[in-house]
């Protein structure tokens, strides 16, 4: 390990950090990414979706830069994939989502109404519509006949999040940067402006630039000169292994419940939303809500074996937007965090528009900062 003095320091190396770092690293930045492997990260946990789509229908600010985001994985992935050697799994077969009833579908139809809206002109991808729950078994066999109808959203993708998980630190140490496994304590601020972190051993560490990436632990650091209002929400996730190779699509509910099915003939299903802190237990009541869901969604799922089972904690902010950008009253701290439920769909525009802050370069891949500000609470 060299103690040279980076010029940037990201604090934490889970999607966000490592994105951020990635970004960096590309524009000729010398970074060192701290991360101590704390107990349930969010990114080791995630279901690996890359929906824009799903479950966004009232933030304009949110769907603008999770469609950003979306048409911007495939490159992000690729050089993650070429730096590391890993194969991560990007898939984009689209997702069907479940109306059980009339209103439900009321509900689909005024989604797709507000995005138009909210997208206006710009070039969206393929267009979401309205199925019959026949038309749907004609791309997902397995989807429920017991529902009103399906809406289609044929752009959404995902990614192996597990995968992921291992290769972003590989692919910063392949692009030349370093990671550590050291756990930040406190902020170094001397004249108003980062002087670098004090680790939790009680080293200084020295940078001109610190990025707080460290998840649902964000609020934690000490003489962080603003609250970070950023919570751990807990969410649990089962593997089944049902007999045959599962259809292609993401399958979902109204509730946030899914089931996405894996190359490996495997398919991840989850989730839970629990307010525990820190908790990252795996529950029998977590596990039973999820089968219960996923066996409504895909009746042949009920009785698929669960191989595995985890936990992970979701960063939330206070208003549900991530926090991006430069601090306004101390120079060199710029904000990675509140990622929240989709946080692998927003790493790669988040980590664009954040390193462009940073390096004072590039149009931030077209992404607007402003509705992220880390003075906003
Ligand atoms: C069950 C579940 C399903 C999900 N499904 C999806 C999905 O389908 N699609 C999607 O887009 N998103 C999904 N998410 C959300 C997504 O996982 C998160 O938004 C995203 O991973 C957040 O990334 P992060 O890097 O901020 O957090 P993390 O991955 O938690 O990384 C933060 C890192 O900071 C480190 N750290 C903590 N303290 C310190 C310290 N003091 N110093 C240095 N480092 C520290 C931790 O060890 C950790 O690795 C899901 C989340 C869960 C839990």
């Amino acid at each position: 390990m060299s103690d040279r003095e980076p010029d940037v320091l990201v604090v934490g190396g889970g999607v966000a950090g490592c994105s951020v770092a990635l970004e960096l690293l590309e524009r000729g930045a010398d970074v060192t990414v701290l991360e101590p492997g704390a107990e349930g990260p969010s990114t080791r946990a995630a279901a690996g979706m890359l929906t824009a789509r799903y479950e966004c229908s009232d933030d304009g600010a949110l769907l603008r830069l999770g469609m950003r985001s979306r048409a911007l994985h495939p490159r992000f992935l690729r050089r993650v994939e070429r730096l590391s050697g890993t194969d991560l799994g990007l898939r984009a077969d689209g997702m069907l989502v479940a109306n059980p009833d009339a209103a439900a579908e009321e509900e689909s139809r005024e989604m797709v109404r507000w995005q138009a809206r909210v997208l206006g002109t710009s070039d969206s991808g393929p267009e979401p519509r309205m199925l019959s729950p026949d038309e749907a078994a004609s791309r997902h066999a397995w989807a429920s006949r017991q529902v009103e109808s399906y809406l289609w959203l044929p752009g959404e993708a995902q990614v192996d999040a597990q995968s992921l998980a291992d290769a972003l630190p590989a692919a910063v140490r392949a692009a030349g940067g370093d990671v550590r496994d050291e756990a930040a304590a406190g902020l170094r601020v001397r004249d108003g402006r980062v002087a670098g972190v004090e680790t939790r051993a009680g080293r200084p560490l020295g940078a001109g630039v610190v990025v707080l990436a460290a998840g649902a632990w964000s609020g934690r650091l000490e003489g962080l000169p603003r609250p970070v209002p950023v919570r751990p929400v807990r969410g649990q996730i089962l593997r089944l292994d049902p007999e045959d190779e599962p259809p292609t699509p993401l399958l979902a509910d109204h509730r946030g419940r899914y089931a996405v099915p894996r190359s490996d003939g495997t398919v991840v299903a989850g989730s839970t939303m629990e307010e525990v802190g820190f908790d990252t237990a795996v529950t029998e009541e977590g596990r039973s809500a999820i089968r219960r869901a996923v066996g409504r969604l895909a009746p042949r799922l009920r009785d698929a074996p669960a191989v595995d089972g985890w936990a992970g904690l979701r960063p939330i902010a206070g208003d549900g937007r991530p926090i991006l950008g430069p601090d306004p009253e101390v120079d060199g701290l710029h904000y990675a965090t509140g990622y929240g439920r989709n946080g692998v769909l927003l790493a790669p525009a988040a980590a664009s528009g954040v390193a462009d802050r940073i390096s004072g370069g590039g149009d931030g891949g077209g992404v607007d900062l402003e509705p992220f500000r880390p003075d906003r609470f």
